[in-house]
């Protein structure tokens, strides 16, 4: 579905990603694991075009993202994302932040958007709180209610940035418990996370990014069990 090739990114005179590669199929989870400062962020970011790529390409279905006649604003509602820090609006309601974004990009009725919001915040277990100002919520609702608002906009793939970095411990499991039921219904997703025991459970390949490139990529099972690679080594024995 995307593949990314030689992709590169500087900031001012700094390359954070040297020539990436990867591919994503319908149904494949992908986890991006790694240190801090590696890359990680910045290609999801780039993936989503929250970035300029500096060289390469990223395909979606094959077409080039960045070519002409690319329908850039259809690809990014399709391409959702699911952030660290949530980005809620704070002046609405949960229900409105789950609605507003069919509205204005999809273009889908109010009646549309409130019943498709319904369907999901039940999903993620947040409908009693429809009506609630967002502000309200503890960390763990507020990814819910991110992941609900993200699933509304019916993405082909959905990125999520270390979704659970941010929350309290408690509150990790309930927001893991979703992405899983997400990944075993088949919904394609990315996921950057620092949660080893997700990404061994649920991935069906990882990728071990350092110092802007991948290091090694292969099943959990490959990366987990068998790493080849000295970096992935000394990386995991911190972890597990
Ligand atoms: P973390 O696990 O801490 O989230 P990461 O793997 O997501 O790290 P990135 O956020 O992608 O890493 O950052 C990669 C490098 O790019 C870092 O050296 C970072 O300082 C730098 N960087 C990221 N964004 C910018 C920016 N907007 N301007 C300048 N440098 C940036
Ligand atoms: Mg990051």
């Amino acid at each position: 579905m995307i593949q990314v090739q030689h992709l590169k990114k500087s900031f001012k005179h700094l390359e954070v990603l040297h020539d990436i590669n990867f591919d994503i199929h319908k149904g494949e989870v992908v986890t991006i694991i790694g240190s801090s400062g590696s890359g990680k962020s910045t290609l999801l970011r780039c993936i989503n075009l929250l970035e300029r790529l500096d060289d390469g390409h990223i395909l979606f279905h094959g077409e080039d993202i960045l070519g002409r006649g690319f329908h850039v604003n259809q690809y990014r509602s399709r391409v959702g994302m699911v952030f660290q820090g949530f980005y809620l609006f704070n002046n609405l309601t949960v229900l409105e932040n789950c609605m507003i974004g069919q509205m204005k990009v999809l273009k889908r009725s109010k009646e549309e958007a409130k019943q498709m919001a319904l369907k999901y915040l039940e999903k993620v277990g947040m409908l009693s709180f429809a009506n609630q100002s967002s502000v309200q919520l503890s960390g763990g609702q507020k990814q819910r209610v991110a992941i609900a608002r993200a699933l509304c906009m019916s993405p082909e793939v959905l990125l999520f940035d270390e979704p659970t970095s941010a929350l309290d411990p408690e509150m990790v499991g309930d927001v893991l418990a979703i992405m899983k039921e997400l990944a075993n219904e088949g919904l394609t997703m990315i996921v950057v996370t620092h949660e080893m025991e997700f990404a061994k459970d649920v991935s069906s390949h990882v990728v071990f990014m350092d110092q802007g490139v991948i290091v090694e990529e292969g099943t959990p099972t490959d990366i987990f069990e068998h790493p080849r690679e000295e970096r992935t080594r000394t990386f995991l024995k911190r972890y597990l």
